[in-house]
C-alpha cells in the first residue's frame, strides 16, 4: 500500500505542489515503468521480424495484448494497438463511415464528447455525412429514448463515452449498448478515463467498439487500443493508416513495443487493484469535497455532475462570486488541477461540457477539477483541502472588504 511519501514509494516527488490532474494524464507506475525498461534496452527487436529478437519482441506484444483482452472481456484478435484514444476514436468513426458508405450517411453522438470525437464527426459532416449531437440533462446523462428517437434506417454507429474526461460522469453503457444491439446499428464507446477505474465487460455491454488509452491509467502516453468486436455483429473497419500490414491489415506502422509491453502491464495491475482501489479512490473524493461542501465551508461551491454515477476519482466543483483569475491564483500554487479541460484551457473557451449541462461559468464562477489518483494519501488530500478552504476564505474576506461602488 501507498504510503504518504510518494516518493518513498517510488513514485515521482509531490512535495509543495500536489499534482490532481489524473484526468489529463497519471505518472507511470513504478511497475509499469519496470516492465518496460528491458524493451528499451536489450530486447529492441521489431515485432514483426522473423528472427529469435523479433520473437522475443512479438511474444511480448502477444501477452500485453491477452492481458488487455482479458481485463474486457474480449479475444486478443479484437485488440488493434493505436497511438492513443485520438486514433482509436478516429478509426472508429472514420473507419466505420467509410466501411458502411452503402448503409447510410448519419452518425449520432453526445454534446459532452471529447474532442476526440466531436472533431471527427464535424471532419466527416464536411464530407456531407449528417451528425446528430445529442443533449444531456444536468447531470450530464443521456437520455435514452431521445436516443431511440434518433435512429434512423441509415444511421452506421452511435458514439457515447463511457466515463466524461471532466465531470466523470458514468453513462448507462449496458443499456445503451442493448438499445444499439437491438436496433441493428453498431456502438462505440470512448473509454479512456473508464478502463482500469470502472469494471467493462464488452459482451454484457453490447459494446461493437471501443477506444482506451494507458496514460490515463498508469501507463505511458502514446498507446491505445481499439477493441473491435469480430464475433457477430462483426464489425467492419476501413483502416486509416495503410502500409506493413500490420494489426491484420487495420493499422499499418511498426509496433511500439516498450509502450504496448506498459500498456498491458498498466492495466493488468488496474484490473487487479480496482475493487479496493475505487473504494480508496472514493473516500478520497469525498473526504476532499467535504472542505468544500457548503454546509460546512459556508462557501458558495456547486458540486458538477452525477452525486454517485461518476468516477470515483473525479472531483468538479464550480466557486461562485469570486474572480476566477483569483481563485486560480490562490489555487495553483498548492494544486495542480485543471479549469476546464486541459485540451480546451489553451483557447479560453468555456467548457462545452459545462455548458451541455447547463453550468456554464460566469464571469464570477470558477470550474476546478480535481483528479485524485493511486499516489494520493489522506494526508495529501487534507492538505489540499485546508489549503485551499483557506485560501478561499482570504479571498471572501478581502472580496467582502473591498466597498462596491
Ligand atoms: C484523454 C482522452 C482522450 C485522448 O486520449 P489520448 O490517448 O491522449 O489520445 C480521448 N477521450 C477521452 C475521454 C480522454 O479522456
Amino acid at each position: 500500500m501507498m504510503t504518504d511519501g510518494a516518493a518513498e514509494a517510488g513514485w515521482p516527488a509531490m512535495e509543495g505542489l500536489v499534482y490532481l490532474d489524473c484526468h489529463a494524464t497519471t505518472p507511470i507506475d513504478p511497475r509499469v515503468a519496470a516492465a518496460m525498461w528491458p524493451f528499451l534496452t536489450e530486447h529492441f527487436g521489431n515485432a514483426g521480424s522473423d528472427h529469435a529478437f523479433g520473437w522475443a519482441a512479438a511474444a511480448a506484444v502477444d501477452r500485453a495484448r491477452a492481458a488487455i483482452a482479458t481485463a474486457i472481456n474480449a479475444s486478443p484478435e479484437e485488440i488493434v494497438f493505436t497511438s492513443g484514444a485520438t486514433e482509436a476514436n478516429n478509426l472508429a468513426i472514420k473507419g466505420v463511415a467509410e466501411a458502411y458508405l452503402s448503409k447510410g450517411r448519419h452518425l449520432i453522438t453526445v454534446a459532452t464528447e471529447h474532442a476526440a470525437v466531436l472533431d471527427p464527426c464535424r471532419y466527416l459532416q464536411t464530407l456531407g455525412f449528417e451528425v446528430t449531437v445529442l443533449p444531456v440533462d444536468g447531470w450530464g446523462l443521456l437520455d435514452l429514448a431521445a436516443l431511440a428517437r434518433s435512429i434512423r434506417p441509415e444511421t452506421v454507429l452511435v458514439s457515447v463515452m463511457l466515463a466524461n474526461n471532466e465531470i466523470g460522469l458514468l453513462q448507462p453503457i449496458a443499456q445503451i449498448g442493448q438499445l444499439c444491439r437491438d436496433r441493428g446499428v453498431l456502438f462505440h464507446t470512448d473509454a479512456a478515463q473508464a478502463i482500469g477505474k470502472v469494471p467493462i465487460d464488452v459482451a454484457a455491454m453490447n459494446i461493437d467498439l471501443m477506444s482506451l488509452t494507458a496514460h490515463k491509467v498508469y501507463g505511458p502516453k502514446g498507446i491505445g487500443a481499439l477493441y473491435v468486436r469480430r464475433a457477430d455483429p462483426r464489425v467492419n473497419l476501413a483502416p486509416q493508416l495503410h502500409g506493413g500490414g500490420q494489426e491484420r491489415g487495420r493499422r499499418a506502422g511498426t509496433l511500439f513495443v516498450p509502450q504496448i509491453v506498459g500498456f498491458g502491464r498498466a492495466i493488468e495491475l488496474a484490473v487487479a487493484e480496482m475493487a479496493a482501489e475505487s473504494v480508496r479512490m472514493a473516500a478520497l473524493r469525498d473526504r476532499l469535497w467535504s472542505y468544500f461542501d457548503p454546509a460546512r465551508s459556508g462557501l458558495a461551491v456547486a458540486l458538477n455532475g452525477h452525486p454517485t454515477q461518476r468516477l470515483p476519482g473525479n472531483l468538479h466543483l464550480t466557486i461562485e462570486g469570486l474572480n476566477p483569475a483569483d481563485v486560480l491564483n490562490a489555487v495553483r500554487p498548492i494544486a495542480a488541477v485543471s479549469s476546464g479541460s486541459a485540451c480546451q484551457s489553451e483557447s479560453g473557451k468555456p467548457s462545452h461540457v459545462l455548458q451541455a449541462i447547463g453550468r456554464s461559468p460566469g464571469p464570477k464562477s470558477t470550474a476546478l477539477r480535481f483528479g485524485l489518483g493511486r499516489f494520493h494519501t489522506e494526508a495529501v488530500i487534507d492538505r489540499v483541502g485546508q489549503g485551499i478552504l483557506e485560501a478561499l476564505r482570504r479571498l471572501v474576506s478581502e472580496t467582502a472588504s473591498i466597498p462596491r461602488n
